[in-house]
């Protein structure tokens, strides 16, 4: 019942389309993170699902049910956003019988659910503290709290932790993760934040421009990017791209790196996915998975700036369309103006149509 299936959907905002033609599987019980950048269209899938705003055409469904058209109060889902939307005169404890008190549970239950909810929350000692003195982190809390204590089969969050600061979105991040477990919730969770979208969700779908880029496991969209626009979203820094084309003996690739031509490691499948490709390519890497090596061994690159992050150091090495970033042990001996020679693993190596900015498997 509580699966989500959006087929064809699309939304247009009179000629601006913000969707085109979006279609998910979302499985009951499952965490999905909608992630993309601003204005990439998240909300207005969201809202759909919501029933706050209904598609231009297609169609949402739960389970086998077609909620399309159905009005949001009917649709029997949960939904948080970014600003909390609290009663600021009522306390904590208030707050989050309101729902259950409003249909009609006894007070034994309310105080039960309140309860359970605010221990899992930890907000059991505020429960009697009135909404209007606490902060912004608190109150998005007892948002969460207000919306939960409904259990609803679907629960959709957008952006929940944007405005509340980076050690409680932490704190929050493990929360709602054990939340969703416990009730095992339908969770869709609206962010453009993918260290959240990493961290908690079962799937990440990624979207820009209206356009669905990938669905997968935070390990499949970072491992394997299907295209371009995925493989520089996903990761801080994102992957490193190089501009090149398979050799001349059709054996591996050749990377531009100014005048230089260096053939780079490449996995075995992918070698054999770019013999007889006559166009570009980009060259791939994670910036995580490159070591230094012998001259000769790898792409020799001039230093250009060192960015020490505490645990890791971040070396930007060449420029324009040659720039690459490796991030490296924090005492990593490199400086302004030398030259690395840096490897990178050849299992962790995806290559790109240049044209279309597809993956090439
Ligand atoms: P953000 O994180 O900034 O909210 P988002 O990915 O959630 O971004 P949406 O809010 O879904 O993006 O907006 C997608 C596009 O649709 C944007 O270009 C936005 O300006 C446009 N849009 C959204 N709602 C409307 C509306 N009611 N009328 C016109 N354009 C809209």
């Amino acid at each position: 019942m509580s699966a989500i299936h959006l087929q064809n959907l699309v939304k247009k905002f009179g000629d601006f389309t913000a969707l085109k033609t979006m279609d998910l599987a979302i499985a009951d019980g499952e965490f999905m993170a909608l992630l993309g950048p601003s204005g990439c269209g998240k909300s207005t899938t969201m809202n759909m699902i919501a029933g706050m705003e209904e598609p231009t055409s297609g169609k949402i469904l739960f389970g086998e049910r077609d909620m399309t058209g159905v009005p949001m109060g009917r649709r029997g889902v949960g939904f948080v956003f970014q600003n909390y939307a609290i009663f600021t005169h009522m306390s904590v404890r208030q707050n989050l019988a309101y729902g259950p008190k409003m249909r009609g549970a006894p007070k034994a239950e309310i105080d039960r659910r309140v309860g359970a909810i605010a221990e899992m929350l930890q907000l059991t000692p505020l429960l009697d503290r009135k909404a209007d003195r606490l902060s912004v982190n608190i109150l998005q809390r007892v948002a969460i709290g207000r919306s939960a204590i409904m259990e609803p089969a679907i629960f959709l969050l957008d952006e929940p932790l944007s405005n509340v600061d980076a050690a409680f979105r932490a704190v929050m991040r493990t929360e709602l993760k054990q939340l969703q477990r416990q009730f095992r919730q339908t969770m869709v969770y609206v962010t453009h934040d993918q260290l959240e979208a990493m961290t908690m969700a079962d799937r990440i779908t990624v979207m820009d421009h209206g356009v669905l880029q990938q669905v997968g496991t935070p390990l499949e969209v970072y491992n394997d990017p299907a295209n371009v626009f995925v493989a520089r979203f996903i990761g801080a820094p994102g992957m490193n791209l190089l501009r090149g084309r398979p050799a001349e003996s059709d054996r591996g690739l050749v990377v531009d790196l100014g005048p230089l031509g260096v053939t780079p490691p490449l996995p075995v499948e992918i070698t054999a996915a770019v013999r007889g490709v006559r166009g570009e390519v980009l060259y791939g890497f994670r910036p995580e998975q490159v070591t230094l090596a012998e001259s000769g061994r790898g792409l020799s690159m001039p230093v250009n700036f060192v960015e020490r992050i505490g645990a890791r150091t971040i070396i930007h090495l060449g420029d324009g369309e040659a720039a690459v970033k490796a991030v490296l042990d924090n005492d990593v001996a490199l400086s302004v103006g030398q030259t690395a020679v840096i490897a990178p693993a050849a299992q962790s190596v995806r290559v790109f149509d240049a044209a279309t900015g597809l993956a090439m498997k």
